[in-house]
């Protein structure tokens, strides 16, 4: 299963996969960190289809195009925030992991980039979520055909290294 999990540094928007996470909010009408970043590299287009889906709970996925990024589309996923552990974050992030590789699935996607999903603005801390993505998506990937890799695009040192002990203790 290592083999078909990677980690990558850098920008998200730049990766030629089938298909990207976008860590959203609620609305899906477009927000800062990666979700700024992502809208602004796909262009206007992006936020009038996410206009049309009438928003995203926490913990569930939504699929668009791509429209100018290199990726064919974008799963939008809304993290849950960190209120310290014991209102259901664990089971929202795992959830969020586990729906947007269902969503990428359903639109054949063989490989698809996730960002370190509520790691950012959401204050999940760093090393739990790594693990719980990880997990996840092992247990996905073993259980399924459609979906041939997952690389993990970590933004910073920090979240590279939450990732690579992650992938020690689980992949
Ligand atoms: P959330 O609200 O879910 O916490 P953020 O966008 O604030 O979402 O952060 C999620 C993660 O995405 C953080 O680790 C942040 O450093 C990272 N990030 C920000 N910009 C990019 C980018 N262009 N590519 C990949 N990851 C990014």
């Amino acid at each position: 299963m290592a083999d078909r999990m990677e980690i990558a540094e850098g920008d998200i928007t730049k990766l030629a996969v089938d298909a990207i996470v976008n860590a959203a909010n609620e609305s899906l009408l477009g927000g800062g960190g990666v979700d700024g970043a992502i809208h602004r590299a796909a262009g206007p287009d992006l936020l009038a289809e996410c206009r049309t889906l009438g928003g995203c709970p926490t913990g569930e996925a939504k699929a668009t195009k791509g429209y100018r990024l290199p990726a064919k589309h974008v799963i939008h996923t809304v993290g849950p925030v960190w209120h310290g552990g014991a209102a259901g974050e664990d089971d929202l992030l795992a959830s969020c992991y586990r729906r947007s590789l269902e969503e990428a699935a359903a639109l054949g996607c063989r490989t698809v980039a996730f960002p370190a999903v509520s790691t950012g603005v959401y204050r999940f801390p760093p090393d739990r979520a790594a693990a719980i993505a990880v997990r996840t998506v092992k247990a996905f990937l073993a259980g399924n055909e459609t979906v041939d890799s997952v690389i993990f695009c970590c933004f910073g040192q920090e979240s590279v290294e939450a990732h690579q002990k992650a992938m020690a203790e689980v992949g």
